[in-house]
Parts: C-alpha cells; structure tokens; sequence
C-alpha cells in the first residue's frame, strides 16, 4: 500500500535531479550523470566544491523559486553530518533578512537546516539568530568587502540554553557570513559553534 502510494505520488511529481532538472527514477540525489560530475571535498564544514551541477542545483533553489529542491539537497547535507551525532544540542540556519525571505518565499537555510536537525535528533531552532541588516548579496562584492559588508548583520534571537550549535548555510565562500552568524549565537550564550553548508566555494572562482 506504501509503494502503491510512492507511485502514484512520484507520477503526481517525478523526483527531479536538482543539477540538470530531469526526472529521476525514485531517490532524492542527483542523476547518474551529475552524480559522476559533482565534487566531494575534504573540507569537514562542506558537503561539496561549489561549481557544476552543485553549483546550478544552488541556483534554482535560491533564484528560481524552486524551494522544493531544500529537501532535497538538505537530505545530501544529512547523510553526511555524521560527524556531529551528540556534539551538538541544535541546528541554527544563518537567516535571511525578513524583506528577502518575503521576495523568495522561503529561507533557503532554514529548509536545508530541517532534514539535518532530524538525521541529528535535536531540533532545528528556525529563530535562533535574525537578521537585523538587509545587506547587499555578499556574491555582488569583492572579497575584501565582504568581512564589512555582513559584519553585524546578525542577533541572537530564541537561543535559550544552547550551548553547541551546528550552523547551516548553503554556501561559503570567504566564511564572512558564518563568521558574522556565530559572533551572534556567542553573543546570545552559544559556546560551540560548528559551521557546515553545502557547498565550499575555492576564492576567486567565479559566481
Ligand atoms: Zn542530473
């Protein structure tokens, strides 16, 4: 009865490869082909190297108003997130400002924070940090302005007893975003802090 009801949801909406777009037979990762093209990389707070078919996954998820693609590409982040079974207490999104949420429709950390918080067991504290500056998108500035750019852009917000957070993002480039987001989750009583996004974009590649 499962199945049959697997079936008929996947006709209603195929599962599509979140790098090129095409329906996907059952599974939520990337097709045969990306699969072959996707980067793993070493770098222990990242998934994969941003470029490729991570990189255009990354793109419809956050310009295109695919929001569907969070769960998937948050479940890839979970399979690997296995290094903080028990170190954490809570998984924190860096949030987007209010006025951008409300343009996109979603936070796009925030659908990625959820499936890791449920392969971690603790919850994902959605509010824990906000947004207290809209600031220009961090891809439009050079590196050298980023630090300054983002700096303060975060406050804690519903943090009560956290002590060890893993903090998501979808990607890092400079780590300027991370960076400003743990400031305010020490600021709000946070001891720990554990970056971990998507994709690690190498300085001075191309957006
Ligand atoms: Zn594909």
């Amino acid at each position: 009865m499962l199945d049959l009801l697997d079936g008929l949801l996947t006709l209603l909406a195929p599962s599509r490869c979140p790098g090129c777009d095409e329906v996907t037979e059952g599974g939520d990762a990337f097709c045969a082909v990306c699969s072959a093209l996707v980067e793993r990389t070493t770098d222990p707070g990242a998934v994969f190297e941003y470029g490729g078919p991570v990189a255009d996954a990354i793109q419809r998820f956050k310009y295109d108003g695919r929001s569907e693609l969070g769960a998937a590409l948050g479940s890839l982040m979970a399979v690997h997130a296995g290094r903080w079974a028990g170190k954490v207490d809570a998984v924190v999104p860096a949030p987007l400002h209010w006025r951008r949420r409300r343009s996109r429709g979603y936070d796009q950390a925030a659908l990625l924070a959820r499936p890791v918080a449920e392969a971690l067991g603790v919850p994902a504290v959605l509010r824990g940090l906000r947004r207290v500056r809209n600031t220009p998108s961090q891809v439009d500035l050079p590196h050298g302005e980023r630090q300054l750019n983002i700096a303060g852009a975060f406050a804690p917000w519903r943090l009560t007893g956290l002590a060890r957070v893993l903090l998501i993002d979808d990607v890092r480039t400079t780590g300027a975003t991370l960076g400003a987001a743990s400031q305010a989750l020490r600021a709000g009583g946070v001891s720990e802090v554990h970056g971990f996004v998507l994709a690690a974009r190498v300085l001075g590649q191309a957006a």
